[in-house]
């Protein structure tokens, strides 16, 4: 159950960077990747970040994102920017989303504003202001074509394959171009994904050109702290991509997308912070994170840092606003992510 909504905004001074799972991330490429919530409607059994389930969820404030969204796209560059909403969440449930996104388009150099979603918010309403709003692509995560077993892998038994598809019809009549992003489980959803893909293609010789409706196969991951599939292993990228080679050969379709396919290319990193794993660094602990033994910490006014308490304790709030000192633990610098430890 979610106990508390904790409103991200500058006076929260919770910063935008640094954090996995909110505000702002800068892989060093045109695209920059938001998380304005971590709210889910659904509790999908094998979701990496274990979104629906947070003791704590966060929201941002649209405006403080603009404020940083441009600071970002000013020093990598105001051209072929790709604004891409990847929430640890479903980005349907952001109340501010329609003015976020018209605020954004106001920022020179933005040309793709893109969303990830679940899709089963969507309804007619909420297409045509998305259309309005002038989305340039939606990825739906869509990973079975049967209902039991989309149901089952979302954990839901209200799953509504039918409406769901039936807004997808509706958004290719729009000026939204659709990708079909299914996770391939293997031994559990093979004979799925080959649906899907005749699926698209069925869709192309109606018409759809291969921009209008793209699949883009994704790897089941495995993370420490997300959901796992029960007795689903992964496998390996080579076997991955063999297997994407063998279907593509099989249905004469594209399906191994790279960054080139997406336009993507290298750029200035905008928000850089140099530290290394094992480094002490000096913060002030600014908000509880979305777990028990998870905290916010602040580096500086735009980086913030993950805090991980060592041991296992009930989140106490008589920690937050103190200087500790904290131990770098996983510092991913190509994403800008930073994670530490902090004993008591
Ligand atoms: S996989 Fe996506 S839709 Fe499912 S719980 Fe995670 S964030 Fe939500």
């Amino acid at each position: 159950m979610t106990n508390e909504i904790i409103y991200v905004d500058e006076n929260s001074e919770i910063p935008l960077f640094g954090v996995d799972f909110l505000g702002i991330i800068d892989r060093g490429t045109n695209v920059i990747e938001i998380k304005p919530l971590t709210l889910c409607n659904l509790k999908c059994k094998y979701c990496f970040v274990s979104a629906g389930d947070y003791d704590t969820n966060f929201t941002v404030d649209p405006n403080y994102l603009v404020k940083k969204i441009k600071e970002v796209v000013n020093i990598k560059g105001n051209y072929k920017i790709e604004i891409h909403f990847a929430p640890y969440g479903e980005i349907l449930l952001y109340p501010n989303l329609f003015n976020l996104i018209r605020e954004i388009w106001k920022i020179k150099g933005i040309e793709i504003i893109s969303l990830q979603t679940n899709g089963l918010l969507l309804n007619e309403e909420i297409i045509s202001q998305l259309e309005e709003v002038k989305i340039t692509r939606i990825n739906i995560s869509l990973n079975s074509l049967r209902s039991e077993k989309a149901n089952y892998l979302c954990n839901n038994m209200n799953y509504d394959l039918d409406t769901l598809l039936k807004n997808i019809s509706r958004l290719l009549n729009t000026t939204i171009d659709v990708l079909i992003a299914p996770v391939w489980f293997p031994g559990e959803n093979d004979e799925d994904i080959e649906d899907i893909i005749r699926f698209i293609k069925d869709l192309r010789k109606k018409g759809y050109s291969e921009k209008k409706i793209q699949i883009g196969i994704q790897k089941y991951l495995i993370y420490k702290t997300g959901r796992k599939l029960k007795k689903i292993r992964p496998k390996s990228w080579g076997y991955f991509y063999d297997q994407l080679s063998f279907l593509e050969k099989k249905y004469n379709i594209k399906l191994k997308l790279g960054p080139f396919d997406f336009g993507i290319h290298k750029r200035k990193t905008a928000a850089f912070l140099k530290v290394r794993k094992n480094d002490l660094l000096r913060l002030k602990v600014i908000s509880k994170g979305r777990w028990k033994k998870e905290y916010i910490g602040k580096i500086n006014t735009n980086f913030g840092i993950k805090v991980l308490l060592n041991k296992p304790i009930i989140q106490s709030e008589k920690f937050i606003g103190k200087d500790i000192k904290a131990k770098i633990i996983k510092a991913n610098y190509k994403d800008n992510i930073l994670t530490a430890s902090f004993s008591i």
